[in-house]
């Protein structure tokens, strides 16, 4: 069956990973979401996280009942799944498609482990679509997981890191803002945000992050989105070059012979 948020996609629409996209680097947002060109790489990480995300998935809505053998067994469908589609997939040296099934399957152990129960789930994958303010197109996306406890609802965002993210992060991260504005939006509550980071280190560890967002927050998401949108429209797509950005860039070719076809 089809995904709600699958179906919003299908239209023209505005998301969190567009805005991100675009403030990393805009001539990425230019290939990705203006030319959707092919990607010359996929790193492992895409695949992996979709398929950790989709056990996560699973165990919010079946509860107590899913086991660890059931989280281990559906991760290796859905891992194998992700990778089968995934186009020019990458590996970084002496790691391989086992390496990464392995460690799935340890992030999952503490994953499991470390549940939190003690909490009423309101939805999982929950789909939304908002107007925005001076937006030309509905804001979607997913909230992974909604909880109520006691008056608070909150929103639950579900990552797999390298590392262990530093402080401060979750207070600054732009999918929060984004995610708490449609909820708001959607439901006239200001929710809690909390980031659950699983590291894939080799001693997998869980970490969380709560975070808040004010009202002054949600006016400056309106400001910047309405300020991306005119950018986009006006064609403004200069490359951002650092090692962080380019490193894994999935259009490094295309970039490098940009200015040869506008020359
Ligand atoms: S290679 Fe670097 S500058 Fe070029 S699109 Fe990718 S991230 Fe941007």
């Amino acid at each position: 069956m089809e995904r709600q948020i699958e179906t919003m996609r299908e239209t023209p629409h505005w998301s969190y990973s567009a805005f991100n996209t675009y403030l990393t680097c805009p001539m990425r947002y230019y290939f990705r979401y203006i030319e959707h060109a092919e990607v010359e790489r996929t790193s492992i990480s895409i695949p992996f996280g979709r398929a950790f995300h989709m056990v996560l998935s699973d165990r919010a809505r079946k509860g107590t009942s899913y086991t660890i053998q059931d989280a281990k067994e559906d991760f290796a469908v859905y891992f194998r799944g992700e990778t089968e589609v995934s186009e020019n997939l990458t590996y970084k040296p002496d790691e391989d498609y086992w390496f990464w099934d392995k460690r799935g399957c340890d992030m999952l152990e503490v994953a499991l482990a470390e549940w939190p129960d003690d909490y009423t789930v309101k939805s999982v994958a929950e789909a939304f679509s908002v107007d925005v303010p001076g937006l030309s197109k509905p804001l979607v996306g997913e909230f992974d997981l909604v909880t109520v406890d006691g008056g608070d609802e909150t929103i639950c965002d579900w990552k797999t890191a390298s590392m262990k993210w530093p402080n401060g992060k979750a207070d600054r991260d732009l999918q929060a803002t984004t995610f708490c504005y449609a909820y708001q939006k959607k439901y006239g509550t200001n929710p809690v945000f909390r980031f659950d980071v699983f590291t894939k280190g080799q001693k997998p560890a869980h970490h969380q992050f709560y975070t808040l967002r004010s009202h002054d927050d949600f006016e400056r998401f309106v400001f910047l989105a309405g300020k991306i949108e005119k950018a986009v429209n006006t064609g403004i797509f200069l490359p951002v070059e650092s090692c962080m950005n380019c490193a894994e860039c999935a259009y490094g070719s295309r970039c490098k012979a940009v200015h040869r076809k506008v020359a």
